[in-house]
């Protein structure tokens, strides 16, 4: 089978299948062992040591997706990108990094990195010129995500690599937006791609893990620091995450389509006053968007007209859930100013344009027609018409 050259849907169903060698079972066996033997054997197996049957072979199947030659599952995202960043960076070095970040991804760096003696400059914008604006004698690093979490911005992501390599500065993406069915960063020159593998790669929402994928040099330096800091997947949840993957095309292709309409349905929509979707041609950067993305992903923001009470449209919302965490079978919306966004300051929200109207759509594989029911008739029980008195 390795000599036929894989389209997407076949890389899911099949790259990185656990063979059942005693049963001829269809699917992977489950492997629990955390004890294995180390005599006369080839390869050491530790769950820690992130190389058990089931890891080998996931993180085969996450290479393949993401066009790299090798990869690592993490016990979460921030387990994966903590660890990626550790691997590159020493005391004294100095990261570039996106001013429109996920949350969790600031926090990290602005409470972690000092005591590590670890420099970092946030950038100004997200276009190629932010990027180099930010960079210093010492910066080893540049990281970004494109599209970013909550505004869904863009970044040219070959522009941004070749301005790293000529400086031999090492580019690292958080790809977990677009998933690896919208687009393939290393393709486009990054050297290291990263995933929340709790949104779209699980995509039912009920698996926390994280997944980087680079060069072998790259993720033998990632595995290093890994077996240190120990942020291995139980094999259990890698079991899962396996089988969850066959149909991460399937999903994420049908998601992008509902969210293609939706963007264009509520960008006419009188209620709403804006609509932040890199599909839209009235995207800033939709150019970039359609040269660098295979569809346009599941994502997006809106604002709705200040006589609209947001957390009113929230709670109205009869399938759509307000839920946490996002890239699930199942549409979700949250406000960022209370989730992935809490932690920042007011002036930090406004300075990136993260209102509290902000609405933050994670679009399912429902049907487009109760979607965009359900959206209008909670908009409706959401009107503001009378001013509120208070006794
Ligand atoms: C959720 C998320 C993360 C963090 O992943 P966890 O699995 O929650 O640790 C990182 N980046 C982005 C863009 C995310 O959405």
């Amino acid at each position: 089978m390795s000599k036929l050259k894989l389209g997407l849907n076949s890389i899911c169903t099949h790259v990185g299948e656990v063979k059942d060698e005693q049963f001829k079972g269809a699917v992977s066996p489950m492997y629990l062992s955390s004890s294995y033997e180390f005599l006369d054997v080839e390869v050491k197996r530790y769950p820690r040591y992130f190389n058990t049957p089931n890891q080998e072979f996931l993180s085969k199947k996450i290479a393949a997706l993401e066009g790299a030659e090798s990869a690592l599952i993490f016990g979460s995202g921030m387990a994966a990108i903590s660890t990626m960043f550790l691997a590159f960076l020493n005391k004294g070095d100095h990261l570039v990094v996106q001013n429109t970040l996920y949350g969790g991804t600031v926090n990290f760096i602005k409470e972690e990195f000092p005591k590590y003696g670890i420099e970092y400059t946030f950038t100004n914008g997200y276009s190629v010129n932010d990027f180099e604006a930010a960079i210093q004698p010492n910066t080893k690093l540049i990281h970004f995500e494109t599209p970013s979490n909550p505004l869904m911005t863009v970044t040219d992501i070959n522009g941004l690599t070749q301005m790293a390599k000529s400086k031999g500065i090492l580019t690292s993406i958080d790809n977990t937006f677009a998933s690896p069915v919208n687009q393939n960063p290393i393709a486009l020159g990054v050297d290291l791609v990263m995933h929340s593998a709790t949104k779209y790669l699980g995509g039912h929402s009920d698996i926390c893990a994280g997944a980087v994928a680079g060069s072998f040099d790259h993720m033998d330096k990632i595995w290093h620091v890994a077996r240190n800091f120990g942020g291995s997947l139980s094999d259990m949840t890698v079991w899962m995450l396996e089988r969850s993957m066959k149909t991460l095309g399937l999903r994420v292709k049908s998601q992008s389509k509902n969210a293609m309409k939706i963007a264009k349905w509520l960008s006419k929509h009188p209620d709403v006053s804006r609509v932040y979707y890199p599909g839209l041609k009235s995207h800033p950067e939709h150019k970039i968007a359609k040269s660098q993305m295979h569809s346009f992903g599941a994502m997006m923001s809106f604002e709705l007209k200040d006589y609209i009470n947001a957390e009113d449209f929230q709670k109205s919302l009869q399938l759509i859930k307000p839920s946490m965490s996002l890239a699930g079978v199942e549409s979700t919306v949250i406000s960022p100013h209370l989730t992935s966004h809490a932690l920042l300051t007011q002036e930090e929200r406004d300075a990136i344009g993260i209102s509290d109207g902000l609405i933050r759509f994670s679009v399912g594989i429902e049907e487009l027609k109760d979607l965009k029911q359900d959206i209008k008739q909670a908009i409706k029980k959401a009107q503001k018409t009378e001013p509120v008195l208070n006794n």
